[in-house]
């Protein structure tokens, strides 16, 4: 015998979780089943554990954020906005806080509390979960879909909820299940590519793991065309991280990269006359300088020994350096080049890019255009954003919509 829902909700996700609470809302016996042996692993380490849960902005800000499918995205943000997102916490009694580039935070800095606000949620409506739960097989007869476990554990439902996410983090649960679904249905799935994630890169920077730099500009050049972000960035031993370089990862991640260059513009605030011109000054004002010394004032210390090794730029002194030299220095400091490698492994990017082809779902309740009933939201469909609380702002809309709908 199966326990018949209206709805089952698969993956105990961001948008499995606020799809159930909608759904529930809504006085459909709703079931959440999770792999996992609690709810929103992934959840837990947003934001650095501290959960980045929205950005405090208009909703075209948040359509310019979208990577991929911003379009599909249109419907869900109206209907459920980030301002909704807000309200719906702090109606729930989680306080909120808003900080630098209206990023918004769970004012205990604790990305648990807003697990335990949804999950409070979940049981104040009577949601039912099913935790450990792995399933073998989703069918669908006469409407009806029964969906096996491999505990022998059968359920049936008129509604299905795929929120199994994306396929990075795996330590968190992620699965491809959701994709495998989606197949199965007669659905498009578009590969899933890393995105949010580290540049590797052929030359040995392992010299500068750890170094972090602001106010840069960080361009990758790719079959004949630029990115370019300004910002911060990191180095890790083997590859370009931080903001700007994640922010770029999005952007790039379809090319082949091989034969893909980045280049760091450590003054991009000043032209290359500008700085010929400071050079001109300074090495005259403090002739009696070493180049290393000088140097040292205007980069970061390992940095100068980095690119003084590369360039081949003898330590000297400043009334000694010639004009080619200065020509060097100022290529370097405008222009470094660094050789790509690849992006990093797809399971440390921060999101999923590809997915569910969104042009197979409707966007105004995300069901399938292909089996009634069958939903897909959150990270499973083919839509990724920047950070600053944009992905997890789809999360929270698509999962409304689902919710809303059933
Ligand atoms: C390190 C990190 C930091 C991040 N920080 C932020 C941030 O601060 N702000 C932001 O906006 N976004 C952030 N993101 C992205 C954000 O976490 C995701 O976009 C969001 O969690 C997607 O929600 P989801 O519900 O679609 O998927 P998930 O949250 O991944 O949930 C999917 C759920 O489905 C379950 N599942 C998978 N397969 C099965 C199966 N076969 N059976 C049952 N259950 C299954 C999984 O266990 C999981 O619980 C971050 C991501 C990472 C990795």
């Amino acid at each position: 015998m199966s326990e018949f829902y209206d709805v089952i909700v698969i993956g105990g996700g961001a948008a499995g979780m606020i799809s159930s609470i909608f759904s529930a809302r809504h006085g459909k016996k709703t079931l959440v089943l999770e792999h996992n042996e609690k709810l929103g692993k992934k959840l837990y380490i947003t934001g650095k554990g501290r959960c980045n849960l929205t950005n405090n902005s208009s909703i075209e800000n948040h359509l310019n954020h979208i990577v991929n499918n911003g379009k599909f995205m249109y419907s869900a943000l109206n209907a459920f906005s980030p301002q909704s997102t807000i309200e719906f916490f702090e109606n729930a009694g989680l306080k909120l806080k808003t900080e630098q580039g209206n990023r918004v935070f769970p004012a205990s800095d604790k990305s648990s509390d807003v697990i335990k606000t949804l999950t409070k949620l979940m049981q104040n409506y009577g949601v039912q979960i099913a935790l450990n739960c792995e399933i073998k097989t989703v069918e669908k007869q006469n409407d009806i879909f029964k969906i096996k476990c491999i505990n022998s554990v059968e359920y049936t439902c008129n509604s299905v909820i795929i929120a199994t996410g994306g396929v990075s983090y795996s330590g968190t649960g992620a699965s491809p299940f959701g994709y495998e679904i989606a197949k199965q249905f007669g659905h498009n799935v578009i590969e899933p590519a890393p995105a949010l994630c580290p540049i590797v890169v052929k030359d040995d920077i392992s010299q500068l793991n750890g170094l972090s730099l602001k106010n840069v500009n960080l361009s990758i050049k790719v079959n004949n065309k630029i990115y370019s972000e300004f910002g911060e960035m990191l180095f890790t031993y083997n590859s370009l991280t931080g903001p700007i370089a994640l922010k770029l990862s999005s952007l790039i991640n379809r090319f082949n990269l091989s034969k893909a260059t980045a280049s760091i513009d450590f003054k991009p605030a000043l032209t290359k006359e500008k700085l010929n011109d400071k050079f001109l000054r300074d090495f005259n004002l403090y002739s009696n300088k070493d180049l290393k010394n000088y140097l040292n004032s205007l980069l970061p210390v390992r940095l100068v020994s980095y690119f003084t090794e590369k360039s081949q730029l003898k330590n000297k002194k400043l009334a000694e350096i010639t004009k080619q030299e200065r020509t060097i220095l100022i290529n370097c400091l405008k222009k470094f080049d660094i050789s790509v490698k690849c992006l990093d492994n797809i399971n440390v990017g921060i999101v999923t890019s590809g997915g569910v082809d969104v042009k197979q779902i409707n966007s105004k309740t995300c069901m399938s255009k292909l089996v009634p009933n069958l939903y897909f939201v959150g990270e499973v469909l083919n839509v990724d954003a920047f950070t600053g609380g944009y992905n997890l702002q789809i999360a929270w809309s698509t999962g409304y919509l689902a919710g809303n709908s059933v």
